[in-house]
């Protein structure tokens, strides 16, 4: 199949979060935008959907039960098949240290909630390019 901006091949994304809305929420964002879409409720279900799904971009929450974004980042850049894979950390905490700390666990982007759908659809966009 021919690879051109008519027929593209669709990017899947995952999408980590504790809370129902903002996962219907953002998913509905994604797939507006022609993305197709996998959730988890935090970061071991996470785990086990980038385990078992092909993904190609991860959108994290921070604050999560069970495990907690920067542990979950640092459980998915632990392992070196995914040290390319971008990650994005979508949090309600705008702190300075909040962000050092996603980006020493691993992150690529830190956006603060809420973030508008054309910024995050923007910065995904730019994390994807040529992937
Ligand atoms: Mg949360």
């Amino acid at each position: 199949m021919a690879r051109n901006s008519a027929v593209e091949t669709r990017k899947t994304i995952l999408i980590v979060d504790d809370s129902e809305f903002v996962r219907s929420y953002h998913s509905y964002i994604l797939e507006q935008a022609h993305f197709r879409v996998i959730t988890a409720v935090d970061g071991s279900d996470g785990l086990e959907q980038l385990y078992t799904n092909a993904c190609d971009m991860v959108l994290t929450d921070i604050n999560m039960c069970n495990m907690d974004g920067y542990e979950f980042i640092r459980r998915v850049r632990a392992e070196g098949k995914y040290n390319s894979l971008p990650i994005i950390i979508v949090s309600t905490e705008s702190e300075a240290r909040d962000k050092m700390k996603g980006f020493e666990a691993g992150a690529n982007l830190y956006l603060v909630k809420p973030s508008s759908p054309g910024t995050m659809v923007e910065n995904i966009r730019l994390l994807l390019r040529g992937r």
